[in-house]
């Protein structure tokens, strides 16, 4: 294998767009820097609501591929190349959000195991070997049963590439301090009559929002903010982008973060770390 750069960094997500949505500016500036920046991506999204009419037509596999296309815009607007579907393309269904009778389809990710998805994704922690994982918390930020899935293999597969000769040395879940929220949407009331969205959002909408004690590392994205933004709007069935704000299938206005936050949950970092890598001894062979 040829010899990766020293800083690795693999983020897990649920579907094609959540990489943009919560890691955007991360994955841009840690790319533009040299990083080795991985995706793993567990789902194709094919249960996901269309946005434009004019794709509307898009479901099941048929829109699975399309998001596929999707995900590998946005990547390359994010300068990112190492882009995975967890298993493979189509390996785990899309669930479906919480509570519908699809999260029962045996071949969708919240009925996957565990420890077998962990299994595969384990072989790619093995074989990057990534200092620093991202993931989401243990409600999958806002409670969609694949984000919850991503979670749990995430952590699981973590502990088994520990045990077969890689540690991951610091393990981020995605953050929004609440009064950064809160904050962006007061701002966002008075820009609301300049945007094509009619109404806002809450910040009870916003994936991991938590008080700002429990953030502790910022990863300041402003100047990756252009880049951020096309591969958000690359991710056209599922997101509209009117910066400073989106909005997704359900039309209601939200800030569009490009400073972007994390809690650290595994691993020593650094007291007001800025960085997703402080800390670390680079020259580690692991
Ligand atoms: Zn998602």
């Amino acid at each position: 294998m040829t010899e990766l750069p020293s800083r690795r960094l693999l983020l897990v997500h649920a579907h094609p767009d959540d990489e943009s949505i919560n890691n955007g500016a991360t994955m841009a500036r840690y790319a533009a820097e040299g990083a080795h920046v991985t995706l793993v991506t567990c789902t194709l999204g094919e249960r996901g609501e269309v946005i434009p009419p004019e794709l509307r037509h898009l479901t099941g596999p048929a829109l699975g591929a399309h998001r596929r296309g999707e995900l590998a815009a946005a990547t390359a607007a994010l300068g990112v190349r190492d882009v995975r579907l967890l298993g493979g393309a189509g390996r785990y269904g899309d669930s479906g959000m919480m509570g519908l009778a699809e999260n029962a389809d045996p071949g969708c990710f919240w009925q996957a195991d565990v420890d077998e998805a962990a299994g595969r994704l384990a072989e790619v922690i093995l074989e990057v070997r990534p200092q620093v994982l991202v993931t989401y918390d243990d409600h999958g930020g806002y409670g969609h049963p694949d984000h919850i899935q991503a979670h749990r293999v995430a952590m699981r597969a973590v502990d088994l590439a520990a045990e077969r000769g890689h540690r991951v040395a610091k393990v981020y879940w995605n953050r929004v301090p609440r009064s950064v929220a809160d904050a962006a949407f007061a701002r966002l009331q008075d820009e609301l009559s300049a945007l094509p969205f009619d109404k806002s959002a809450t910040v009870d909408d916003v994936p991991g929002v938590v008080d700002d004690e429990r953030i502790t590392t910022t990863v300041d994205g402003t100047a990756y903010a252009a880049a951020k933004a096309a591969a958000m709007r690359a991710h056209a069935t599922q997101i509209e982008v009117a910066e400073p704000c989106f909005a997704l299938s359900n039309a209601l206005a939200q800030p569009l973060f490009t400073t972007e936050y994390y809690e650290l949950v595994r691993g020593a970092g650094q007291p007001g770390e800025t960085d997703l890598f402080a800390g670390l001894d680079l020259g580690e062979a692991s």
